[in-house]
């Protein structure tokens, strides 16, 4: 049980019926945010304190902040989903809750423990229920938690004030089109994450130092950027923000193993068990670069798919890197085996097939 007490202000003015109706029509990824915003302060002396959920809006902050300039700075990434019978589920909670803690191990922040930050979560999507989209075209509510260095100092040491603040945000499925394999640029002069750095946090730094590789592939005409590991330029870690599995002829899945530097995603996590029970053997262990192209233009690997919670399941298309490339979609579209996972994932989330693996979990 959480010992938080959560204060509730609701905002005078919230979104007419028609706005709402209308944002969530189409609500786009990102752009939308609900009426309210849930916010916890900590101090040494106090801890965990004042946990208020109040109008959304923006916040103040001096213009020494820690965090502006020394990134002391975690987050998270979840959704909520309207089932048919109109209840409101998340998936997994806690598993975002123990990774933001071992997130804040690593960014010298304060451990926020598990059941506060489900307590939380549910908190704001049970105040702003009426912007969770109906099921239909898998929409859901994006529900972002984070956390950051509040404190008013320059200085290198860690912040001694620290806010933590869900938000949350309406999003339409990333494939209204279908599934689109996007194309992947192998990144060549950046690396994402080293053994010993925080490849495995999910702090907002890991990201800032892929937007250079990242335009470097969009302007040579690539989605996306794909991350080897560091020391030997040769092993496949995985995208920006989503992890890779590769599919082979004889129903074998294979993901990169953690090895510190690659992101623990919950999705990786929950793949890994479901393909296991639809009869799939999955092997994590170091996959290279050359076992990709060798086995893509051999027939070995017949599919290859990224996985994360924003866009659940995407099939990989072109890879390319120096000047060659081989493409893995099946016939420019997602294969059986990514099909398979991504609907057999998206029914337990939607509620659509039984839980079998007690992964969901009601807010509503
Ligand atoms: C969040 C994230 C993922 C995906 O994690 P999920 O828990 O599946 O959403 C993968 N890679 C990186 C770098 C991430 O930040």
């Amino acid at each position: 049980m959480s010992a938080l007490d959560i204060s509730v202000q609701r905002r005078p003015d919230p979104a007419t019926d028609d706005r709402l109706a209308q944002i969530l029509a189409k609500p786009g990824f990102g752009v939308s945010f609900t009426d309210h915003m849930l916010t916890v302060d900590w101090t040494p002396d106090a801890g965990w304190h004042d946990a208020r959920i109040t109008a959304y809006g923006p916040i103040t902050l001096d213009p020494a902040t820690a965090v502006l300039h020394y990134a002391q700075e975690i987050f998270e990434g979840m959704k909520a989903y309207r089932h048919a019978d109109g209840s409101v589920w998340t998936f997994r909670p806690e598993a975002n809750g123990a990774r933001m803690a071992r997130s804040s191990r690593r960014l010298a922040l304060p451990e926020l423990p598990a059941d506060d930050f489900v307590a939380t979560v549910d908190a704001l999507v049970q105040v702003d229920e009426r912007w969770v989209p109906d099921a239909e075209g898998e929409k859901s509510l994006y529900l972002r938690p984070f956390m950051f260095a509040s404190e008013a100092f320059l200085g290198v040491r860690p912040a001694k004030h620290v806010t933590y603040m869900v938000i949350a945000s309406p999003a339409g499925s990333y494939f209204a089109g279908g599934l689109k394999p996007v194309s992947l640029l192998v990144a060549e002069h950046h690396t994402r994450a080293a053994i010993g750095g925080m490849g495995a946090a999910k702090t907002g730094g890991n990201y800032a130092s892929s937007l250079a590789p990242q335009q470097e592939a969009i302007d040579k005409g690539f989605d996306q950027v794909v991350f080897l590991d560091a020391i030997e330029r040769k092993y496949v870690e995985e995208l920006g923000g989503m992890n890779l599995y590769f599919v082979h002829d004889d129903g074998t899945i294979v993901t990169p193993e953690l090895t510190g530097t690659i992101l623990e995603g919950v999705t990786r996590a929950s793949i890994m068990e479901l393909a296991k029970s639809l009869g799939h053997k999955v092997e994590e262990r170091r996959f290279s670069l050359d076992e990709w192209r060798h086995g893509v233009g051999s027939g070995r690997i017949t599919e290859v798919f990224a996985c994360g919670t924003a866009a659940v399941v995407t099939p990989v298309g072109r890879l390319a890197w120096q000047d060659q490339e081989v493409d893995s979609s099946v016939a420019g579209d997602a294969g059986p085996v990514t099909k398979q996972v991504r609907q057999a994932l998206v029914d337990i989330q939607y509620g659509r097939a039984e839980d079998t693996f007690g992964w969901m979990h009601r807010v509503l």
